[in-house]
């Protein structure tokens, strides 16, 4: 006979996902959530030491670097495995994951001397980067950017020139890949340069704050006559579309599975506080207008969770990269708004303990909003959708 209790899913993964899973469970239970409330009593700005342990916790589960290849120092996880950490990370507020020592998949195809520079540092937690592309008129549409390099010919190097919005990264963070046009007589080539904070030239203009309390910031930085070599270009001039849009899919597919994290733990807190609390004379669970909102919150868990999931398998199974974009909108698009929904609802079910800061589902509720916005927003993740069902065939888009 089955045993009834046994996880739905315990086929599905194989005996060393399930123990990733695991590491990465007890990661997020005993080492972030226990440092949410303090990070966002302190409004997210604490010391660089605050982070330390975090980091070291990381790296000591091996949960650091997890979507970059073992041959340049990371975990080499499948994108299922992947997607079972970010599940995890998911389930913490306040960003804290973000401190988990890794680099931008980009970097794997740095030179040997971009990744000791850049890569393996970050790997050790020494140095962290950021993904510079919006620009204060070049948002959705990414194609419209106008920062530039122009190479000076005598000094055998390229002057960066341009304004970078929303450069998200920890406090210390002290490096940047940024997509720029490299001018080349007519053409305008989209290219990726590693650029130092400290370099003369870059500078950071404003740090405003955002909705959310996160281990990451968002600066903005003007770059006026930047110096960088042509050994400062990630994979080559012209290639930045390609390498950023393999960023996007993987950056959606984690968004998908973080959300999916969010609400398993607002599901967790909205039970066990609803069966747990008095009105009326009775818990507050047994009024359907309390449990069916937790119920239909539960059906968008659900959704998101196996919708991300089959992405990520598609992707490790090597399915056509337009048909994996399509599918990755799909996720990232029905998670991130689930997820909103589900926030909504369980501050509801909290009522006036909702509204508390100390409340994990507050925190949720602000902090989940950008996940509807940054990597494409929802509206963007419709118009790929909209175009590969005409393009590639409904059939294959949802099959
Ligand atoms: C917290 C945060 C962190 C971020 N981190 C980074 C980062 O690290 N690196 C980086 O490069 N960028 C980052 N971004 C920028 C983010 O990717 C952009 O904000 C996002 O792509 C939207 O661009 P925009 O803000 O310029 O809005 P706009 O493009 O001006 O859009 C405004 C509104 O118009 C809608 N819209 C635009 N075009 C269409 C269309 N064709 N059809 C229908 N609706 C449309 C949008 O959906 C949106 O609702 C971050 C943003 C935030 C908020």
């Amino acid at each position: 006979m089955s045993d009834a209790r046994a996880p739905i899913e315990a086929d599905d993964l194989t005996p060393s996902q399930r123990e990733l899973q695991a590491r990465a469970k007890a990661f997020v239970r005993d080492v972030l959530v226990p440092r949410e409330v303090e990070f966002e009593l302190a409004g997210g700005r604490v010391p660089r030491e605050w982070a330390m342990p975090i980091r070291r916790a990381a790296i000591e589960a091996h949960l650091h670097g997890g979507s970059l290849p073992r041959e340049v120092g990371g975990q080499g996880w499948s994108v299922l495995e992947q997607v079972l950490v970010h599940e995890q990370f998911g389930a913490s507020t306040g960003g804290l994951w973000s401190f988990v020592p890794g680099g931008y998949e980009v970097l794997k195809h740095g030179t040997a001397a971009q990744r000791r520079r850049y890569l393996e540092p970050s790997l050790r937690g020494e140095r962290s980067g950021s993904y510079a592309i919006t620009e204060p008129g070049a948002g959705s549409d990414a194609r419209s950017i106008v920062a530039t390099a122009v190479r000076d010919a005598a000094a055998g190097d390229y002057v960066l020139d341009g304004e970078k919005w929303f450069v998200t990264g920890t406090d210390d963070t002290d490096f940047m890949i940024v997509h720029v046009n490299v001018i080349d007589g007519d053409r305008r080539l989209p290219t990726l340069f590693l650029v130092d904070y400290d370099a003369p030239g870059l500078r950071q203009i404003a740090d405003p704050d955002h909705m959310h309390t996160f281990a990451d910031r968002h600066p903005r930085f003007v770059l006026e006559g930047v110096r960088a070599g042509a050994d400062a270009i990630i994979g080559g001039v012209g290639e930045a579309d390609e390498l950023t849009n393999e960023w996007f899919v993987e950056e959606r597919i984690h968004i998908g599975a973080r959300c999916s994290g969010a609400m398993e733990r607002l599901l967790a807190e909205a039970v066990a506080f609803a069966t747990e609390r008095v009105q009326f004379g009775q818990r507050i669970y047994d009024f359907q207008g309390v449990s069916f909102p937790i119920a239909d919150s539960a059906a968008d868990a659900a959704a998101a969770r196996l919708l991300t999931r089959a992405c990520a398998r598609l992707a490790d199974a090597g399915v056509d990269p337009k048909l994996l974009h399509a599918k990755a909108s799909i996720a990232k698009l029905f998670a991130s708004e689930a997820a909103f929904r589900c926030a909504d609802r369980v501050v509801q079910v909290f009522g006036g303990r909702g509204y508390l800061r100390e409340t994990a589902a507050e925190r949720f509720f602000r902090e989940l909003r950008v996940d509807r916005i940054w990597e494409g927003t929802s509206e963007i993740q419709r118009l790929i959708i909209a175009r590969a069902l005409e393009k590639r065939g409904v059939d294959r888009v949802l099959g």
